[in-house]
C-alpha cells in the first residue's frame, strides 16, 4: 500500500496512470464564501429537513435542482455542472445528514472536518478549468487533490481529470474515501494517505491542483509539482490576519502567475499524518 512516499499509504486501485517565478497579484473582492460550517449546526438541522419536493435522494432531479441553482448563482462551466449532476452527493456523507446533501451547505464528515458546500467546490473546479491546459484540453489533465475528505470532491475529479491523485492526512478519513470511492470510476484515482504539503512526487508534475483546506502560504512542493501550463487553485492566508482567499497559481514558462479571488473560509491546511 506504500507509494513510496515514507508515510504514503495508498489502496492498490488499478491504475491506468500512470518551481515560483514572478508574480503579479489581482484582487477581485466578493462575499466570503464559507465552505464549513460549525458541525453542532449543521447536526442540528439534519433533524428538521425533508426531502426536496418530496424525491428520493437517489433521483437525478435532485442533482439537477441543485445544479439549477449553481446556475443561477453564476456557474458557467458545463463540465463541473456536468459532474455535479453526476455524483451522487448523499452517498458520501452520514446517512442521518443525507436529507440535506442535496442544500448548499457543509455537512460533518467526523473527526472535525467537513465536505465543502457545493457552490464552493464548484466554484474551485470552474476556476481549475479555466487554466491553459484545461481549455486547451477540454479535461484538468494530470490532477492532484489535497484533502480527500470523504472523497465527494474527488468523484467529481474523476470526471474530469483521467488521472487523480488525492492525499489525505487522517488515516479515519483516508478509509472513509476508499470506501466511499470504491465503485468510482477507481481506474482514474489514486487515493494516498499522506502529508499532502509535500504533494506527491511520483506523479508529478501536474496539469491541475486543488486543495480543500488552507495554510499561511501555498507550499513550495505545489508549486514545484505544477506543469508548465498548469494551474493551481488553494485557499490561502492573507497578511496580516485578513482572513482566507481563494488563490490561483498559473505557470507558464516564465514562472508562476498568482491571483486572488473570493473570500473563503476553509479548514486548517496541516503537516504530517495522523
Ligand atoms: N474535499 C473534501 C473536503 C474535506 S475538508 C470533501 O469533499 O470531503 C479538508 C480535508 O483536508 C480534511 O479532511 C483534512 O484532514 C485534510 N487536510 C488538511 N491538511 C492536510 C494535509 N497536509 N494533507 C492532506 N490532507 C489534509
Amino acid at each position: 500500500m506504500s507509494d513510496g512516499g515514507g508515510n504514503d499509504r495508498a489502496p492498490r486501485f488499478p491504475l491506468l496512470l500512470d518551481r515560483m517565478g514572478r508574480a503579479g497579484v489581482t484582487t477581485k473582492p466578493r462575499e466570503t464564501l464559507r465552505p464549513q460550517r460549525p458541525l453542532h449546526e449543521a447536526a442540528k438541522d439534519a433533524g428538521r429537513q425533508a426531502v426536496p419536493l418530496g424525491l428520493g435522494l437517489d433521483s437525478a432531479s435532485v442533482r439537477r435542482q441543485m445544479v439549477q441553482r449553481l446556475r443561477v448563482e453564476g456557474l458557467r462551466c458545463e463540465a463541473v455542472a456536468a459532474a455535479m449532476h453526476q455524483v451522487p452527493r448523499h452517498l458520501f456523507v452520514d446517512s442521518a445528514l443525507a436529507i440535506q446533501a442535496y442544500e448548499d451547505t457543509s455537512l460533518p464528515i467526523g473527526h472535525g472536518q467537513t465536505i465543502s458546500k457545493p457552490s464552493v467546490v464548484a466554484r474551485m473546479l470552474e476556476l481549475l478549468f479555466d487554466g491553459a491546459q484545461a481549455r486547451a484540453s477540454g479535461h484538468l489533465g494530470r490532477t492532484l487533490e489535497v484533502g480527500t475528505g470523504c472523497g465527494y470532491q474527488t468523484a467529481l475529479l474523476a470526471q474530469l481529470a483521467p488521472r487523480v491523485v488525492s492525499i489525505e492526512r487522517l488515516r479515519p478519513l483516508f478509509d472513509k474515501a476508499c470506501v466511499h470511492l470504491m465503485s468510482w470510476r477507481l481506474d482514474r484515482v489514486r487515493l494516498i494517505h499522506g502529508d499532502g504539503m509535500l504533494g506527491h512526487g511520483p506523479n508529478a508534475p501536474y496539469d491541475s491542483i486543488i486543495a480543500a483546506a488552507g495554510g499561511d502560504e501555498l507550499p513550495l512542493a505545489w508549486l514545484d509539482q505544477l506543469a508548465v501550463g498548469g494551474r493551481l487553485v488553494a485557499p490561502s492566508s492573507r497578511p496580516g490576519g485578513r482572513g482566507q482567499v481563494l488563490v490561483v497559481v498559473d505557470r507558464n514558462e516564465a514562472g508562476c502567475v498568482r491571483s486572488e479571488h473570493e473570500a473563503v473560509h476553509f479548514v486548517p491546511l496541516r503537516s504530517g499524518i495522523a
